[in-house]
């Protein structure tokens, strides 16, 4: 049990803007049948809630550990990566995994960094906006003419599977100590960079924000399929400040 706590505490699940507070109970308690324990909650509408103690059973160190959160940024800045849940696909296509190649994803990277797996709100699920900030989207295959699961249900499937991966992420790990040089970059770093790299192309004329054509969620997309290490994202992040440095002083 002491090997799987070390692989799994920076994991994180967190909740958007949950309506049920059973709901967030239920998801605490099948994180720790499932040797998870961080829980990030983005705007809960009724917390805290006996409701959720109920719930909780046996969780309640899960709960009483919780970290609330105003918005998504927020409980992610810190993570390298980001998955989102989604019971339906997108108007812009994002990479999509399934259940088990997202245990992977995420238990693998935990190794190093924070990581999280985001659940959305039970009438809406998560925003556009929101899952343009994730990576991946994950998405359980289910009856194609109901698919939206219970939320805490939702949690228990993808929790139970990085449970899986990660005892079988024990017996691999003897073989192998492959590690990339540097950390990845996280959430934080991507966005300020993007940030100043969106003034620049201001700047230059290249980008209109009157008129946006999706070129941000485009760029986003692009930075977070290559997954950028920390030297690499500062890398860039000299040459635009450098650039606009230049443009500046003309
Ligand atoms: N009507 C909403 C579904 C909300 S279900 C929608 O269409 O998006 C509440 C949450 O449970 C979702 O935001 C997601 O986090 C999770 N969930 C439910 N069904 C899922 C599925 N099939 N795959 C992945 N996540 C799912």
């Amino acid at each position: 049990m002491g090997l799987i706590k070390l692989h799994l505490n920076s994991i994180r699940i967190v909740l958007v803007n949950t309506s049920h507070p059973g709901n967030i109970g239920a998801s605490a308690r099948a994180m720790k049948n499932m040797g998870l324990s961080k829980l990030y909650l983005v705007a809960p509408k009724d917390y805290p809630s006996g409701v959720a103690v109920g719930r909780a059973s046996s969780a309640l160190d899960i709960l009483d550990n919780a970290v609330l959160c105003e918005d998504l940024k927020e409980a992610i800045a810190d993570c390298s990566l980001v998955i989102g849940t989604s019971a339906r696909s997108r108007r812009i296509p994002w990479p999509v995994v399934d259940p088990e190649k997202c245990a992977q994803l995420i238990v693998e990277e935990g190794q190093q960094q924070n990581v999280a797996l985001v659940f959305g709100r039970e009438d809406r699920g998560l925003s556009n906006e929101e899952l343009q900030l994730c990576h991946y989207h994950v998405q359980i295959a289910a009856n194609p003419e109901y698919s939206s699961l219970n939320l805490a249900a939702a949690v228990m499937v993808l929790s139970h599977e990085i449970y899986k991966f990660s005892q079988q992420l024990e017996q691999a790990k003897q073989e192998s100590g492959d590690v990339w040089d540097n950390e990845l970059a996280t959430v934080a770093e991507v966005e300020t960079y993007l940030e100043h790299l969106e003034q620049l192309m201001i700047q230059i004329d290249f980008h209109d924000p009157e008129n946006p054509r999706h070129l941000m969620p485009r760029l986003r997309r692009l930075y977070n399929r290559i997954r950028p290490d920390k030297m690499e994202i500062n890398i860039l992040h000299g040459i635009v400040s450098e650039t606009r440095r230049m443009l500046n002083k003309k």
